[in-house]
């Protein structure tokens, strides 16, 4: 099944806010000039990117490339973006650690809400797809994926670029005996230059 998912995001950026009333920080567009796109698309490792991010300067950057989590231009509450990258990174430490009971137990208690299923009959045999209601679900949805078929996330030596590796992805897992990952083919060479060059 894909994941069928357009969400938005400010074209200008994001910056954090303090609410006085209520001394709470918030995550807001810079301006109401926003643009549509498909997260999915762009990038296959948005769930391992955003775990990454422990910090407001990494939650904003998240927000920059991605845009908000619940609501597409609402103000988000900053404590939201912490707790949530904590879940993505507990989760993906569990799943790497082979421990899917734990990983099973805790996605189907808290991730399944507002995930709809969808016909698309552009494509023939007609596809069944999930649809989610914002972007934090979609990547509850791209992590239950993720699971089902094993597919991994690895970091490319050379650009650092987190990416989907695994049977449905086109790409391989890096190979038992083999050191390093790379993003493409063009990174593989170019690192194996550089490190040639300075040997
Ligand atoms: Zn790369």
């Amino acid at each position: 099944m894909t994941i069928d998912f357009v969400w938005q995001r400010c074209v200008d950026g994001y910056a954090v806010v303090k609410n006085k009333n209520e001394g709470v920080h918030y995550i807001v567009p810079k301006t109401g000039r926003a643009e549509c796109f498909r997260p999915f698309d762009i990038h296959s490792a948005i769930l391992c990117i955003f775990s990454e991010k422990t910090n407001v300067s990494g939650y904003v950057d998240f927000a920059n490339k991605f845009g908000l989590l619940n609501h597409e231009a609402a103000p988000e509450l900053l404590s939201q973006f912490e707790l949530q990258s904590y879940e993505f990174r507990t989760m993906l430490e569990l799943y790497n650690r082979g421990n899917l009971n734990a990983v099973a137990a805790n996605f189907n208690k808290l991730k399944g809400r507002d995930i709809f299923l969808q016909f698309n009959t552009a494509h023939d045999p007609p596809t069944l797809c999930y649809s989610a209601t914002n972007l934090l679900q979609a990547m509850w949805l791209q992590f239950g994926e993720m699971i089902i078929h094993e597919e991994k996330q690895e970091m490319c030596a050379l650009c650092n670029e987190w990416f989907a590796v695994g049977p449905t992805t086109n790409r391989r897992r890096r190979r038992f005996n083999a050191k390093r990952s790379f993003c493409c083919d063009a990174h593989a060479k170019r690192y194996e230059y550089i490190n040639r060059k300075n040997t």
